[in-house]
């Protein structure tokens, strides 16, 4: 088996990812992968879990809701991870798992070099001008900013990459106790973008195919709008339909239509749908 770097620099190289920032996890999987991908509230136990399927080849990631941007992205890589390796120890896995056995460590792994390539740290910060051993903690802002990744992820990163020293790598949670994402935006100026990844984040998913596959159903008549609403977890339904009228999504022919056309057109057809 590959090293999780190896494998998570081939996941890269296969998908055209390149070094670049990955925008959202979710869609990565759901898009390479195949998986369905939803986040829901969750009992605060509970970050992920992945269901396979063999027979049917169907997976599902579910992860919880988060006012952690960054740790629910890297829950959905360390379930990537195990999809990855072809080893999860069971069909149903789930984050976090006490074992801490090798396979977590390895999916772990993978979900770091994935989400911060070693050589997208050296690209990235040679590029806005900063040197190797040459770095303050504003380039450490920088990498979590952009790549969307824990404070801890990226210490470790631009350790092993040779950016910072060991010693920098273990004095600077001891200078700033509260090393945290929030603390690093606020203190860097850009708490207000990181606001509008946590609001997202804390709102729960629904897998885009499932969605997708609803409102084409809804405009061909085959699901009703409070099935649609359900689907996509809306509860004002009168809102959700001024929503979908003003992108033209409507179901076929209305009544006013079928009126219209009297008694003898087929707009009983439309009904009969099924
Ligand atoms: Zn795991």
């Amino acid at each position: 088996m590959k090293s999780p770097r190896d494998q998570a620099s081939a996941f890269r190289v296969r998908h055209g990812l390149g070094d670049a920032p990955i925008r959202d996890m979710f869609q990565v999987v759901e898009d390479f992968k195949g998986a369905f991908v939803l986040s829901r509230k969750f009992p605060a136990s509970q970050e992920a879990f992945t269901v396979h399927d063999e027979e049917s080849g169907m997976t599902i990631i579910a992860v919880g809701t988060s006012d952690n941007y960054e740790r629910q992205r890297f829950s959905v890589a360390h379930e990537l991870g195990h999809l990855e390796s072809g080893r999860m120890s069971a069909d149903v896995h789930s984050l976090p798992d006490f074992t801490s056995s090798k396979d977590e460590t390895w999916a772990h792994d993978f979900a770091r070099h994935l989400l911060l390539p070693l050589g997208a740290v050296e690209k990235y910060l040679t590029n806005l001008g900063r040197s190797p051993l040459n770095v303050t903690i504003e380039s450490l802002s920088d990498l979590v900013r952009v790549f969307g990744v824990s404070p801890q992820v990226a210490m470790i990163q631009l350790r092993d990459s040779k950016w910072i020293s060991k010693r920098d790598f273990e004095e600077w949670p001891k200078r700033l106790p509260s090393l945290t994402s929030r603390g690093l935006a606020m203190q860097f100026g850009w708490a207000s973008e990181r606001e509008g990844l946590v609001r997202a984040s804390l709102s729960p998913r629904r897998p885009t195919r499932v969605v997708k596959a609803a409102t084409t159903a809804y405009q061909r008549g085959e699901i009703s709008l409070e099935a649609l609403a359900q689907v996509c977890g809306v509860h004002d339904v009168t809102a959700f339909q001024l929503t979908l009228e003003n992108s033209d999504i409507r179901p076929p022919a209305t009544t006013e239509e079928r009126s219209e056309r009297g008694p003898e057109d087929l707009s009983d057809l439309y009904r009969a749908s099924p």
